[in-house]
């Protein structure tokens, strides 16, 4: 992480050859028809879709505002085209970083464009910096509004407590392991107990009725154990993958009837996604390494 952090490093990922092709993997595209035509290939074979219009910090009002209005357009499409989709947003894409009330407005002017898309809205969880004040909009919007989830981080050590937090207001919640570096006060470390700490909130998830459960990972273990919990659970879950990760296991799960979303980002601000998607699997980057240095 620290690496790609280095300008010249985003300047050779970014500007090469190697590079796009490399994000081609985990992005359907520049624009807004390239994600829309990938979500319909996805529909056709039986998935859902999450459209997330890449983007995050962003730091002036007419970027938020803009980011606002993608994601309406993206909506208005959803719902003329019938995709069986919904979008996936960062608070910080709607201006949380330097102002949270007009975080607050752009996300209820979503929930309502979503609503007569009739589809939901996901909160992607960032950063620690951002958690409290991720939670407290999302509070906020959803006893409003009513239509949208929010993803958690088994990782953090506050996640226990979201959870009994935030199930009692319905919704969805995505349960993910974290994909942010954060310091050991924040954070469990160590991949074991976050594997842990996953498989103890997928089964209080699990046992709610009012959560719909998202269960977003690629982790064979946990799948099974999932799979294993929904056969005592009564009222709907999904799995939820990213695009291009694990793409075999996606079509059993799939094949076997069960509800898998597929995780789509879509836009030209794809560096900062690529680069999580590199420090979780390094291997990936000797894709890009052998492609430019020929070897
Ligand atoms: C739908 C979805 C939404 C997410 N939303 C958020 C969010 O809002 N906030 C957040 O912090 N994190 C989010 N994440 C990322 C998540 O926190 C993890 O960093 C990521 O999913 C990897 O963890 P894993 O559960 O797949 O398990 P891992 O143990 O990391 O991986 C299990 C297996 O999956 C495959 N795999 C995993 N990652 C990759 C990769 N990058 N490239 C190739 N293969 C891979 C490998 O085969 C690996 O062995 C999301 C993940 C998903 C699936």
């Amino acid at each position: 992480m620290a690496l790609t952090e280095a300008g010249p490093v985003e300047r050779t990922i970014t500007g090469t050859g190697p590079g796009k092709s490399l994000a081609g993997r985990f992005v359907a595209g520049d624009t807004l028809d390239e994600g829309v035509a990938a979500a319909r290939r996805l529909n056709e074979h039986g998935f859902l879709v999450s459209l997330d219009l890449l983007g995050e910090e962003c730091h002036d009002r007419a970027t938020a505002i803009g980011a606002r209005d993608e994601y309406v357009e993206g909506l208005v499409r959803i719902h003329s085209e019938s995709l069986d989709a919904n979008i996936s947003i960062k608070l910080t894409q709607l201006g949380l970083a330097f102002d949270e009330s007009l975080a607050i407005d752009l996300l209820e002017s979503l929930a309502h464009h979503a609503a007569e898309a009739s589809t939901t809205v996901t909160i992607d969880m960032e950063d620690s910096r951002y958690t409290e004040a991720t939670v407290r909009l999302y509070e906020k919007t959803q006893s409003t509004h009513g239509n949208l989830g929010i993803a958690l981080q088994a990782y953090l050590h506050r996640t226990p407590s979201d959870l009994k937090r935030l199930m009692p207001l319905g919704g969805h919640i995505r349960l993910c392991k974290g994909a942010y570096v954060e310091a050991a006060d924040v954070a469990l470390t160590s991949g074991r107990d976050v594997d842990e700490a996953f498989a103890t909130q997928l089964r209080e998830l699990m046992g709610s009725e009012e959560v719909r459960p998202a269960v977003a990972t690629h982790d064979l273990a946990l799948v099974d154990l999932t799979r294993e919990l929904a056969r005592s659970r009564n009222g709907p879950f999904e799995f939820q993958m990213l695009y291009g990760i694990r793409t075999t296991l996606q079509h059993e799960l799939v094949d076997a009837g069960l509800a898998v979303r597929i995780y789509l980002p879509f836009g030209s601000k794809w560096y900062p996604y690529l680069t999580r998607r590199l420090a979780e699997r390094p291997s990936n980057a000797w894709f890009f390494v052998r492609s430019v240095f020929g070897g």
